[in-house]
């Protein structure tokens, strides 16, 4: 994955920082565009994953739209000149509602009938009709990570089956409300395609129901999570694109002249991002020796937030192991007060020594952008590749 000359660099460049293969994310959008073209379906990029102005621009210039969840992410997407900006979230303040509308953006997502109600009060006070989508609850399991679950009627998010009758007859009423869609967001970091699946048969039972209701709906929306190989990802680069649209070609029932939608966040950036760190100490202790890094969870969060894995390389050591190369068994750790700030227990590392450079891989999703200056820590930084 990294070259000699790479290593070498990252040997003059302080830690911890990210590191952005933007060669690599160039391909994985070539890919995407590739497979989404061939049914003519419209990409948003989730810019929760990664708002890093770099990745933004490679982004925005392969033509993707941009999927917003705050006013911020709003304005950002704005700065960029993304085209299409589709605003989703359990909570919009009205400040963020009123950035939303004076950037004409084509859509709110919707939750709930006070949301759209205060949308149309604000939309009113501006004078402009505000494009809005139901965010539908399809009580779908998309069998991931209970913390990125979405689609369970037990999660907080969208508008649940039983009271869509009632949202929908409320929202024609209002005179500065457009409907122009339904959208859906199972979860994320989704691996098994069946749940995708499942959302399909339950959105075409949904669009039933809005056509025996005479709603005419403009686009359908069927969110993000499609998840990438945190576990071998030089073997998996580039997620499978092929097959993810192909399964919506195949058992999603669009009406004539109407637009399907994803918003992929993960799927894009994460395989091009590593978090790159350098070892402070090796500690021996009763049963394990720890690694202790320069980075923690304050720079990557993702372990402790939801157990998840990250293959971590030695990439000082790695380089050109040879037969007699040690492989010892390390819990890796930052320097947070805090327990939880472990990247990763029992791993076979070659022997390592103080000084060492750690690759931490797949980190250019959900990691810088949920970075933070706990215990008064320097913000993570970021270096790219082009
Ligand atoms: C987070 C989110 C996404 C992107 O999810 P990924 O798993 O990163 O693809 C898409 N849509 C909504 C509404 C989201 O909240």
């Amino acid at each position: 994955m990294f070259s000699k000359e790479t290593i070498q660099k990252f040997q003059n460049t302080p830690t911890p920082f990210y590191y952005y293969d933007l060669g690599m994310l160039g391909g994985t959008l070539d890919a995407l565009k590739k497979e989404s073209v061939k049914y003519g379906y419209h990409v948003h990029y989730a810019l929760k994953a990664n708002a890093n102005n770099e990745i933004l621009s490679v982004i925005q210039q392969a033509g993707l739209g941009a999927d917003c969840v705050s006013g911020n992410e709003v304005k950002k997407a704005g700065e960029h000149n993304f085209e299409k900006i589709f605003f989703a979230g359990v909570g919009k303040s009205d400040e963020e509602i009123n950035t939303a509308l004076d950037k004409n953006i084509s859509c709110f997502n919707c939750e709930s009938l006070q949301e759209i109600e205060v949308i149309n009060e604000l939309a009113n006070k501006r004078n402009k009709i505000a494009p809005i989508a139901f965010r539908i609850n399809p009580n779908v399991n998309a069998n991931t990570h209970k913390y990125i679950t979405t689609g369970l009627e037990e999660n907080k998010f969208g508008i649940n089956l039983w009271e869509l009758e009632e949202v929908v007859k409320r929202t024609q009423q209002l005179k500065n409300i457009k409907i122009t869609g339904i959208h859906f967001h199972i979860g994320s970091q989704i691996t098994d395609l069946s749940a995708y699946k499942s959302l399909c048969l339950r959105a075409n039972e949904i669009q039933s129901w809005f056509v025996s209701h005479k709603v005419p709906l403009e686009h359908i929306n069927v969110g993000g999570g499609l998840g990438v190989d945190y576990h071998t990802p030089d073997k998996n680069l580039i997620p499978d694109f092929s097959s993810y649209f192909s399964l919506f070609n195949q058992f999603l029932e669009l009406r004539p002249k109407q637009t399907l939608h994803f918003e992929i966040g993960r799927a894009i950036v994460a395989q091009c991002g590593s978090l790159i760190s350098k070892v402070l100490f090796v500690k021996k202790g009763v049963s394990t020796n720890f690694v202790i890094l320069d980075a923690g969870m304050t720079e990557l969060i993702r372990p402790a937030l939801y157990q998840s894995y990250h293959k971590i390389e030695n990439i000082s050591q790695i380089q050109y192991p040879t037969s007699n190369t040690q492989y010892l068994k390390y819990d890796v750790v930052g320097p947070i007060c805090e327990s939880s700030d472990c990247f990763g227990k029992a791993v076979m590392l070659p022997e390592t020594k103080r000084g060492d450079l750690i690759a931490i891989r797949t980190t250019g999703a959900y990691g810088e952008v949920m970075s933070s200056q706990y215990n008064l820590r320097e913000k993570a930084k970021a270096v790219y590749s082009v």
